[in-house]
């Protein structure tokens, strides 16, 4: 009879980050088995202390944060503006994006009373912005923002209920939109250092969006206008936009497995294992 990694030895491995090639091993015997877990086990455990670190004596900073920091003086260099806008969000401005009881994304926000949520996306904040700065600032309008978002999310290892969301959005400056939005992924991807690929998809949001792709990982999605949402926004002009989850850009860049891994948490730090 052949024995597969026992539940309690495959959670630990996969703790750690084992690929899921440990799904399909099988052994002759117990004994087989427990020598192949303990040096699975330890291999893993010296991967997981190495990376903490190299962030004590290398990088200091989570890797996460450190892209971030790259992105950030990237598209200042391109033109694009940061803001900052609050992370608690109204109902209303979730309504004005087409977010209301009917819509999918709904049942994932979290509330902190009636009115009032975790956002769940930058997008209604920068939908707002621009509005207000296109009737100050001359055409084109470039922002973006890097920020946490909150869903409730009940699908594995590619989600987190808090995540770290880069929105960037460009209005005004070609009737081209849908190469700008290629333009502007491009620049994000490139800075990251990852390939990729555009993707046609339907979003829940928007209807038709462009995504990028990392092998089978959904890494950001883009839209593009004039969009009918635009009248909520008191919007006219053509514009470009595309929000990326950094922690999948990680995920991808560094071939982990879980998203956990580098999402904010106190079992997990930079990509390690804490209890190792
Ligand atoms: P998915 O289909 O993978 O659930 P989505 O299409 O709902 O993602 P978008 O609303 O397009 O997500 O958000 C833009 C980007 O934000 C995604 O491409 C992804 O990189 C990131 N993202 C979205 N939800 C999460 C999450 N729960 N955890 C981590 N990253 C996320
Ligand atoms: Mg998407």
């Amino acid at each position: 009879m052949k024995l597969a990694f026992t539940v309690t030895q495959q959670q630990r491995l996969i703790e750690l980050d084992a690929s899921g090639d440990i799904d399909g091993l099988v052994f002759n015997n117990e004994q087989e088995r427990d020598l192949s877990f303990r040096e699975l086990n330890r291999e893993l455990v010296q991967k997981n202390k190495q990376r903490l670190h190299r962030l004590r004596e290398e990088t200091m900073r989570p890797a996460v944060r450190e892209l971030e920091s790259l992105l950030i003086q990237a598209l200042n260099k391109a033109g694009f503006v940061e803001v900052a806008t609050p992370t608690t969000m109204s109902a209303g401005m979730l309504g004005k994006m087409g977010i209301t009881r009917k819509h999918p994304l709904w049942e994932q926000v979290y509330w902190l009373g009636k009115n009032t949520c975790l956002r769940p996306m930058l997008a209604p904040n920068l939908y707002y912005l621009l509005g207000r700065l296109s009737k100050t600032w001359p055409s084109p309008v470039r922002i973006f923002e890097v920020g946490q978002c909150f869903r409730k999310e009940s699908k594995g290892a590619r989600h987190l209920s808090e995540f770290t969301m880069l929105n960037m959005v460009e209005m005004g400056n070609s009737a081209d939109s849908q190469k700008r939005l290629e333009e502007m992924a491009d620049l994000v991807m490139k800075t990251a250092g990852i390939d990729y690929r555009f993707e046609g998809e339907n979003s829940e949001v928007y209807g038709n969006t462009t995504d990028v792709m990392v092998d089978d990982v959904e890494i950001a999605s883009g839209a593009t206008g004039p969009h009918p949402l635009d009248v909520n926004w008191d919007i006219a002009d053509s514009w470009a936009g595309v929000g990326f989850g950094l922690e999948r850009l990680i995920m991808a860049k560094e071939g982990f497995n879980n998203i956990r891994r580098v999402g904010r948490s106190l079992i997990y730090l930079d990509g390690a294992r804490l209890n190792v």
